[in-house]
């Protein structure tokens, strides 16, 4: 790469979020220059469940988390599994993830994140539309299933929340599980059908068609990771290993990287990396196939068709350093339980991918305008949803780059609420 390249804006991540900025900015007539390793496992956007659902508005530090901590402290539960040693690092972000965890804040995190949520379905369907990959993007709906009439009555709140704003949802016994989805073979007491939800078969595939299709559209892709970002007179300058380039303007989209590369401005935001891991088992040849995204609560996993009779298997989150050694624990216990859920062969791939979600501890993503300086935007921290709000978010980042009202409102995503932790780190 030449040290003297410029382009109108400089987009920092290739994932779901960075690519779908490259092409809205693209769009709106810019010239973009896309930075990013280039290395397509290294994106959580390529190893996830695919989930793209109107209902996802209910963030991880949920009111019940009170009855649960003495289990994720002692790591007794499969949805969560803690490094002890990592949690002094990231106590401004545990900090924020307890205050955000009571009914009322929980209540407006879903507000605020519903407008997002309800845009993210359509924003995928143009974006496959023109990538050419609407057949991988099915709206079949996904399944939370509860294990005993226990665990389902204790989600009363999240139903309650759910209806409240109009999310579509059926409630099946234990009869109408097996019926809707015959491919399970554990008995269920109750699910949770969430039928406005899609699933994209195979995430990696989708990312692969975008930069096709930013690459089409003219857009450059720069290899290599961002080292620094620094204001100058005219605009910005972005060091990457090997060379600079400057820009009037940056979009800071790397994931779970963000909050380091967000320091080298001075910006410490309370984020944290939420680890987690998938395999891949082919579903037995007289097994019925799997037509939808399965949460099994119970097991704290989900199981996500991925076509050609393929399950994903994806394990709960591990709080942990994003460059720590994998943890294989929760995707074996994961793997064990979905082999009692499914009818499965062995794991197709050797070693269990690893991702980290760009995880904020209030569950909304940062987007907006940088506090202190201009031409910056955030555009990081979508948790559990970035898949799935990744395409919208692309398309608010172009409204904030050149000056339009985005069509979605940001207020609550605005950066500065995760600025104001003390430095203890
Ligand atoms: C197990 C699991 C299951 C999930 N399931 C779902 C789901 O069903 N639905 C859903 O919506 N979401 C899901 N998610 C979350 C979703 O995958 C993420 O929120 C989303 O992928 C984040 O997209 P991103 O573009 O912000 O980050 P990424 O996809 O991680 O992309 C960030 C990019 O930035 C690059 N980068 C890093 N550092 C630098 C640097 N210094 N310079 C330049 N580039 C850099 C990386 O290489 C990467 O390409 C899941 C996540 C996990 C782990």
């Amino acid at each position: 790469m030449a040290s003297d390249e410029t382009a109108d804006i400089v987009v920092v991540g290739g994932g779901m979020v960075g690519l779908a900025s490259a092409i809205a900015l693209k769009d709106r007539g810019l010239d973009v220059a896309l930075c990013d390793p280039g290395e397509a496992r290294a994106r959580t956007s390529y190893g996830n469940a695919g989930v793209v659902s109107r209902g996802s508005i209910l963030p991880m530090s949920s009111p019940a988390l009170w009855g649960k901590l003495p289990a994720y402290l002692r790591n007794a539960d499969r949805s969560l599994r803690l490094n002890h040693a990592h949690l002094p690092r990231v106590l401004p972000y545990a900090a924020h993830f307890l205050a955000s965890a009571r009914a009322a804040r929980w209540r407006r995190a879903a507000e605020a994140l519903l407008p997002l949520t309800s845009a993210a379905y359509p924003a995928h369907e143009r974006l496959a539309a023109r990538a050419g990959t609407g057949d991988r993007l099915q709206r079949t709906g996904w399944l939370k299933a509860y294990r005993t009439e226990d665990a389902f009555t204790a989600a009363a709140l999240e139903r309650e929340i759910l209806a409240g704003h109009g999310v579509a949802f059926e409630i099946l016994d234990g009869a109408a599980v097996q019926e809707a989805e015959p491919a399970l073979v554990r008995p269920y007491a109750r699910a949770m059908l969430l039928t406005e939800t899609g699933s994209v078969r195979e995430p990696g595939r989708l990312i692969e068609a975008c930069e096709a299709l930013f690459a089409g559209l003219g857009g450059r892709r720069l290899r290599g990771s961002v080292t620094r970002l620094a204001r100058e007179a005219e605009g910005w300058r972005i060091d990457l290993e090997a060379g600079t380039v400057r820009a009037r303007q940056v979009v800071l989209a790397a994931g779970a990287a963000s909050g380091a590369i967000a320091r080298t401005l001075g910006y410490r935001f309370a984020v944290a990396a939420e680890r987690g891991y998938h395999r891949h088992y082919a579903l037995h040849p007289e097994s019925p196939p799997l037509t939808r995204p399965v949460l099994d609560t119970g097991a704290g996993s989900i199981l996500s068709p991925m076509g050609d009779r393929r399950v994903r298997v994806l394990s709960g989150v591990e709080l942990n350093a994003r460059d720590a050694a994998p943890d294989h624990t929760q995707i074996e216990a994961a793997s064990r339980e979905a082999a009692g859920t499914l009818r499965l062969g062995g794991p197709l791939d050797n070693e269990p991918w690893l991702g980290s979600r760009p995880s904020t501890p209030d569950g909304m993503p940062v987007i907006g305008k940088a506090p202190r300086h201009d031409g910056l935007i955030f555009a990081f921290g979508h948790g559990h949803i970035g898949l799935s709000t990744g395409p919208i978010t692309g398309e608010i980042v172009a409204d904030l780059a050149t000056g339009r009202t985005p069509a979605v409102p940001v207020a609550a995503f605005a950066p500065d609420r995760l600025l104001r932790w003390p430095r203890l780190f």
